[in-house]
């Protein structure tokens, strides 16, 4: 836990927060680079009457996108026995992005104080609970911090 801390904090000290900009489709998803084409360009040309009202649901929306390179390395890996493991990583990706996975820590937290409730009362018959709940807060704790860590790339501009 403690481990986390320190690395959500060098990374938040250190990068720059991007997850706006991967929402919006400006920077791929999948490795956090800037995206040179530029979406709502796209977006207005699709609407050729552009209000404010579309602007607000563009800017609401959740756009990913992927940049070039890494759609030719998911394409690569279409065809190699990697894909089910890197398409499994490439849609947790979005799901942590998207604002879908906003309550997954509470239901871990849920989750963790059953396991604990369980683990006290039934302390003398099993010691299952007492691996389930460490275990339920770690995964609490890892969630927290890749929906942090995610958000941040590392600032190499200036
Ligand atoms: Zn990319």
């Amino acid at each position: 836990m403690i481990l986390f801390i320190i690395k959500i904090r060098k990374r938040t000290k250190n990068g720059k927060s991007v997850k706006a900009d991967i929402l919006l489709g400006l920077n791929c998803y999948s490795c956090k680079e800037h995206i040179n084409d530029d979406p709502l360009q796209e977006f207005a040309n699709r609407h050729p009457n552009l209000t404010q009202e579309d602007r607000d649901v563009f800017f609401k929306q959740e756009n990913f996108r992927m940049c070039t390179a890494c759609k030719r390395d998911d394409t690569l890996n279409e065809v190699t026995k990697d894909s089910k493991l890197s398409n499994f990583i490439l849609k947790s990706k979005k799901y942590l992005y998207s604002k879908k996975s906003r309550f997954l820590p509470l239901y871990y937290i849920i989750i963790y104080f059953t396991f604990l409730l369980l683990d006290v009362f039934l302390k003398e018959q099993t010691r299952f609970f007492f691996y389930a709940y460490n275990v339920a807060l770690f995964v609490y704790w890892y969630i927290i911090f890749k929906r942090i860590d995610l958000g941040y790339a590392p600032d190499d501009g200036k």
